[in-house]
């Protein structure tokens, strides 16, 4: 239940998750689109959005 859509956009663009362990990663969305996050579990840097259903 999110009753703040500002919010609720600001929490989901700073959280992706790794295409290959599905673990989430919080980062800056600037470092992941500049390649400069991978996933601490499995060190892939394929990542992917969250996004609510
Ligand atoms: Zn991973």
């Amino acid at each position: 239940m999110v009753k703040f859509p500002e919010a609720e956009a600001r929490l989901l663009k700073n959280i992706f998750v790794c295409r290959k362990c599905k673990s989430k990663i919080r980062a800056p969305n600037i470092k992941v689109i500049l390649g400069k996050i991978s996933c601490r579990k499995c060190g892939h840097s394929a990542l992917k959005p969250a996004r609510k259903k």
